[in-house]
């Protein structure tokens, strides 16, 4: 049975909802468009959910719907009342927290692996991104990760080597996870409309290669895209033992980093952690 929910235009307005620029608010509306969205991690009955940036609870509805016990952190204060409605339509299914996700641990949030998804402002979506994505401990708490960014962002987290858009974004979320770009979102979808396109992409974490310390394989991404028109004998050339290692490996020095596949950043990372 379909819990019956006011129109999401209904909770704005009556919470007097205005969208903040400063918060990066543009608000998706369209229910079946966040069914869709709430479908991406899979079947969601009983299962914990993360969710930053709730707003007026648009995205919130639908996983409540598709039976997820979510857990939402929202830093506008505006927005608690709409969402205490509805936490009241869905009892002991819905957890608010007032707060800046960026300053929160998330995993101590949770007893068992968990969903995170996400519509966030783009530097905030970035910077939580990466920070799911760091660290030497692997697999991580979270199960997967569906976040909303500018379709730009997207493509280069899911870019293959010798592309423009390949770079220390797709190694990142390709070296112990499989990445892809699982829905483009036109910008009329949002009230306000951004000025440019979505793009959801959805990782899940797969095996970490052995013997690679995610620290070493950061400082050599960082090094090769951070001059990434230069050949690797000379962007690699402040790393010691990286010169040493393309050759045992049999990587040519002359190289640029874009044609590196990720499997052979690991490699050279292995080499060098
Ligand atoms: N999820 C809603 C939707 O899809 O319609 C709102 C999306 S809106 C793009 C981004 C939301 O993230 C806003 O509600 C904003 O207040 C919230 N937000 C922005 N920065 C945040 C942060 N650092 N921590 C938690 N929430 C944040």
């Amino acid at each position: 049975m379909r819990i019956e929910l006011p129109p999401l235009r209904e909770v704005i307005a009556r919470h007097g909802l205005s969208a903040s620029k400063a918060l990066g608010q543009n608000f998706l509306l369209d229910e079946q468009l966040l069914d869709r969205i709430a479908a991406i991690p899979g079947d969601l009955t009983d299962k914990p959910v993360l969710e930053v940036g709730p707003g007026p609870g648009g995205l919130t509805r639908a996983l409540l719907r598709a039976g997820a016990r979510v857990t939402a952190i929202e830093m506008d204060r505006r927005c608690l009342p709409a969402l205490a409605e509805l936490g009241e339509a869905f009892p002991g299914k819905l957890r608010v927290i007032e707060g800046d996700a960026l300053k929160i641990d998330t995993a101590e949030l949770f007893h068992e692996p968990y969903a995170i998804v996400a519509n966030l402002p783009y530097n905030v979506g970035t910077a939580l991104f990466t920070g799911w994505l760091t660290g030497e401990a692997w697999p991580p708490r979270w199960a997967s990760l569906t976040l909303m960014f500018q379709e730009e962002v997207a493509r280069r987290i899911t870019a293959q080597p010798s592309t423009s858009a390949y770079g220390r974004l797709a190694v990142l979320a390709q070296w112990r996870s499989h990445a892809k770009l699982s829905m483009k979102v036109h910008r009329s979808a949002f009230t306000p409309p951004p000025k440019v396109m979505s793009a959801i992409v959805h990782v899940v974490p797969s095996q970490m290669p052995e013997g690679v310390s995610a620290r070493v394989l950061e400082k050599v991404t960082e090094a090769a895209f951070g001059q990434r028109r230069k050949m690797l004998r000379q962007s690699l050339k402040s790393l010691p033992r990286a010169l040493e290692a393309l050759e045992r490996l049999g990587i040519d020095p002359q190289r640029r980093a874009e044609t590196l596949t990720v499997e052979e950043f690991v490699e050279i990372a292995r080499a060098l952690s």
